[in-house]
């Protein structure tokens, strides 16, 4: 292995640029040539890659997005798009690819490994869905966010005596709800995995009130339900001024955490060692707090199943 490809693909998440300067550095440290492909597999098909060197990755493993710039790319899902993607690999030489991304960009790199492309897949997104990982590159900084805003929710709702449902980021995993559910003493956490009770909510924002507490916190993840709708019911069914708060985007920004940017760094590295190892079709991750490499297409068959410890310990804490 003597040149190795590194792109960001999907959604983009704080420390993304963190394991793309682990992936430059190591590999450059064994010897190898690097490139970055822009905007994930749109410039592997469209050739756009840039060859990185020491500087590249200099001065981004505190910053948020990717300098790599990320996408989403219909063309490789295409048989024709993906020969143009092989025909651009060719002229370059390169040998491997790493992709950082979520579980649709770790499906491309599994795609690459059916074409004969050596791909590792590193799991960078906010939404901590893939399963065979405990966490996600972004995930800890996407829920240090939505804490840090909560607790700023919470100085008005108590001001005003408000329920305030903040609505999180999570379509199909209930994670960031759940975690920043749990850290921001919410009421009730409404997720897309476990089927939610309206009557109940109220009782327990009434209970609440009824012992004099100031307000009421309500998370919800975005594939559950719908904030301002439910901010209308709760209001009718409790007489409480009840408001909703979407935080949208500011979730996938930001500065990474430590832990984000100690992870990125891990997982790159790995990545590299195994390209040069002569691995493919591997998925590097976190369990346990071991990192850990698994088979990329079987990884992506684990369903993800939520954490019921964590549900049940959130539901007690909020009696
Ligand atoms: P996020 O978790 O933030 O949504 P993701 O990696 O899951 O990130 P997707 O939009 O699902 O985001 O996938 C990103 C890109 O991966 C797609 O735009 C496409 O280029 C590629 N991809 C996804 N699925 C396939 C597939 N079946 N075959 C080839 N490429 C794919």
């Amino acid at each position: 292995m003597k040149t190795i490809g590194v792109l960001t693909s999907g959604g983009d998440a704080p420390g993304m640029n963190a394991a793309i300067r682990a992936v430059v550095r190591s590999a450059i440290y064994h010897e190898c040539k690097v490139y970055g492909i822009l905007r994930g597999y749109e410039g592997l098909v469209n050739a756009k890659l840039k060859e990185m060197n020491l500087s590249s990755v200099a001065d981004i493993i505190h910053r948020g997005g990717t300098i790599l710039q990320t996408a989403r790319c219909e063309d490789f899902k295409t048989e024709a798009g993906r020969k143009k993607a092989l025909n651009v690999l060719e002229v370059f030489n390169i040998d491997g690819v790493i992709v950082i991304g979520g579980d649709g960009s770790m499906t491309g790199a599994v795609k690459l490994n059916e074409m004969g492309i050596p791909a590792i897949g590193i799991p960078g997104t906010i939404d901590n869905d893939l399963a065979y990982t405990d966490y996600t590159i972004g995930f800890d900084t996407a829920i240090n966010t939505v804490v840090e805003a909560i607790s700023k929710i919470r100085d008005t709702s108590s001001s005003h005596g408000r329920v305030n449902i903040v609505e999180v980021m999570g379509r199909h995993c209930g994670d960031i709800a759940l975690y920043c559910g749990l850290a921001g003493g919410a009421e009730s956490i409404v997720i897309p995995e476990i089927p939610h009770n309206i009557d109940e909510i109220c009782r327990k924002i009434i209970r609440g009130k009824n012992r004099g507490k100031l307000h009421s916190l309500i998370l919800l993840a975005e594939g559950a339900g719908n904030a301002m709708e439910l901010a209308k019911i709760i209001e009718e069914k409790t007489s409480m001024e009840t408001r909703a708060t979407i935080l949208g985007h500011i979730q996938r920004g930001g500065s990474p955490t430590a832990t984000d940017r100690i992870l990125a760094s891990k997982l790159g590295a790995r990545a590299v060692e195994l390209l040069l190892g002569g691995k493919s079709n591997r998925a590097v991750g976190i369990k346990c707090n071991a990192i850990v490499d698994v088979d990329m297409k079987e990884a992506l068959t684990i369903e993800k199943t939520l954490d019921m410890d964590t549900y049940n310990l959130a539901s007690i804490l909020s009696i």
